[in-house]
């Protein structure tokens, strides 16, 4: 966030955008089949004060709708009106994904691996490329927002790379639940965010396909204490207090069922448990079989799988194994 704009000017995908200035310019990257343009519209604001660009995107799996409803409610709310800088917000980058309520793009590619693209490749790979090459260079730090695939459920927290002491400092000032230490995966995101030196927070909460208010309020409350902290933020908004200091997560892991049959979910998500503790049974369908699933060591409970049905070896519940001492 130390970048000094000389002419402050904004480049999004060869549009300029001038400070004081309120666009929203469409990314066109592929039409349907029947002709019919695909947009995806890219809204920005701009401050007439210099400040920071930050951007936050939501819907890069298409189907996680939670992300897209945590970008959404910015706008609508108008947080997204910064005093100073600018904030530049794409609810659904997979527009592909959204329509079909599929985590892929339509050549079969998950868009979060195939970064930053190639020109010429599958066409996840050239919106990539083209986001990377001709929206990220103006902006300083990203936020983006995802849920948990299938039907797991992840208590809200905010993935960092354990080595990043910068980027752990601003988890802390976005302050959701928790922060899980984890390595950059090749092709991602977050990976070229970091090998560009683009600074990226990244979201998780609740689950695809699904939308939970709780969920949308903790992104929400974290991007506004970004902004109040980078003094972008409005004082026509409160700043949302934590209930907490985040938890900080160094190691945690998948407890697996032991037996196939309907799971029964026992306990909230993000609860704090003893080992040994129930979590869950299963089940089977004729009520002779009942098997009760317990905590293997004691932590948090930072994602449930709330499938109905499990198979034997299906991950459950991820629990916390070790935490950060700050
Ligand atoms: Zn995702």
């Amino acid at each position: 966030m130390t970048k000094k704009r000389t002419e402050n000017i904004l480049k999004i995908l060869g549009n300029e955008v001038f400070p004081g200035t309120s666009t929203t310019i469409n990314f066109n990257i592929a039409k349907l089949y029947t002709s019919t343009k695909v947009e995806i519209p890219i809204i920005i604001e701009r401050s007439k004060i210099p400040g920071p660009t930050v951007l936050i995107t939501g819907g890069i799996h298409g189907d996680e709708i939670n992300g897209v409803e945590v970008v959404r409610q910015i706008i609508a709310k108008k947080i997204n009106k910064p005093v100073k800088g600018s904030i530049i917000c794409i609810p659904v980058l997979n527009v592909f994904g959204f329509l079909n309520m599929n985590r892929f793009f339509p050549d079969g590619r998950d868009l979060n691996r195939v970064f930053p693209g190639t020109k010429n490749g599958s066409l996840a790979s050239r919106f990539a490329y083209q986001f990377i090459n001709e929206i990220l260079p103006a902006v300083d730090l990203c936020l983006d927002f995802h849920t948990g695939g299938a039907s797991r459920f992840n208590a809200p927290h905010i993935r960092v790379d354990p080595k990043n002491e910068k980027l752990i400092k601003l988890a802390k000032i976005f302050n959701t639940s928790f922060i899980l230490h984890s390595k950059n995966l090749e092709g991602s995101y977050r990976a070229t965010c970091a090998k560009k030196g683009k600074d990226i927070l990244l979201f998780e909460g609740g689950k695809s396909q699904n939308s939970s208010k709780e969920i949308a309020v903790e992104g929400v409350h974290g991007v506004m204490r970004v902004l109040d902290h980078f003094e972008m933020l409005d004082d026509i908004f409160e700043i949302p207090k934590p209930p907490a200091a985040s938890i900080v997560i160094k190691k945690s892991a998948w407890m697996r069922a032991r037996y196939s049959g309907l799971l029964h979910i026992k306990i909230p998500i993000g609860k704090h448990v003893e080992k040994g503790e129930i979590l869950a049974t299963i089940t089977d369908p004729y009520g002779k079989m009942r098997h009760v699933v317990k905590a293997v060591n004691e932590g948090y409970v930072i994602n449930v799988n709330e499938a109905p049905i499990v198979y034997k070896g299906d991950a459950i519940f991820r629990i916390t194994r070790e935490l950060g001492n700050e």
